[in-house]
């Protein structure tokens, strides 16, 4: 088999067996921006993934759209299958099949310059769990494509508080809603901690939410990961980091007019 299609192979096998592949399959299929990859096969669009991308698109197909490929910027390659025609020497019937596969590069739409991007329409969001917590600390929820690897995303700034989801996940809102609600009770706190600190305090307000609605979350590695990496007293770090997500579990508790499962 051709090295270009056993790498592209490779790297769908590697997804599949990876913790979030249920989330990539996820996002994959939904939203349905109006994009060509969105009518591309799951491998080819698990592929735009691992590459970071919800819009991927070859050299010609970006310059029709008004669109370069920036300088230095590299391809990733996507499955093309090999159709080939076979006719029946007694009946002299054409008959089509699969013959295998080829590869085609294609860049993602952050590899490209030119003419605007188009307006990728937003999808309608799943109803989640807690969304209400959302509206009463006055943060908006978009939906956002998929780009750069970002699943979700909080932010305040000029333009209010706003979380932003490229996932259908429940989780995911869960993550950045943990952020929201560390910005809202505990400001200083949030002013105060790392970015990683940040991140494992998301994760574990995400797990323990989840708990309370019967979903599983694993954050063990991660924060393992963190304390033993990042952290010059992981005790003491352990501690404040438990705390403070104990301050947030009460806040967003106490703000929602739903009830839990368990
Ligand atoms: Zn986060």
């Amino acid at each position: 088999m051709n090295p270009k299609v056993i790498s592209a192979v490779n790297q769908i096998v590697e997804l599949l067996q990876s913790d979030d592949i249920g989330e990539k399959i996820a996002i994959a299929t939904y939203p349905p921006y109006d994009v060509p990859c969105s009518k591309w096969s799951l491998p080819n669009q698990l592929l735009c993934l691992i590459a970071g991308t919800y819009d991927a698109r070859g050299f010609r197909q970006w310059k029709a759209a008004g669109r370069f490929v920036k300088k230095g910027a590299h391809a990733f390659r996507i499955l093309i299958p090999r159709i080939v025609k076979t006719v029946d020497m007694a009946s002299g019937e054409e008959s089509l099949s699969l013959g295998g596969f080829l590869t085609a590069p294609v860049f993602a739409a952050s590899d490209t310059d030119g003419a605007d991007l188009p307006d990728y329409e937003p999808p309608e969001l799943p109803k989640h769990s807690l969304m209400d917590v959302a509206a009463r600390f006055n943060v908006s929820i978009d939906s956002i494509p998929y780009q750069n690897h970002i699943m979700g995303h909080y932010s305040e700034g000029m333009f209010g508080k706003r979380i932003r989801l490229a996932s259908p996940d429940e989780t995911v809102f869960w993550h950045e809603l943990a952020h929201a609600a560390h910005h809202r009770i505990a400001q200083a706190d949030y002013r105060s901690r790392t970015t990683n600190q940040r991140e494992v305090i998301a994760d574990l307000t995400a797990a323990s939410i989840g708990a309370l609605f019967g979903e599983k979350l694993t954050t063990a590695r991660k924060l393992k990961d963190h304390l033993s990496r990042h952290s010059k007293n992981p005790g003491k770090e352990a501690l404040s980091l438990i705390k403070i997500v104990g301050v947030l579990m009460h806040g967003i508790i106490n703000n929602t007019s739903e009830t839990a499962a368990a």
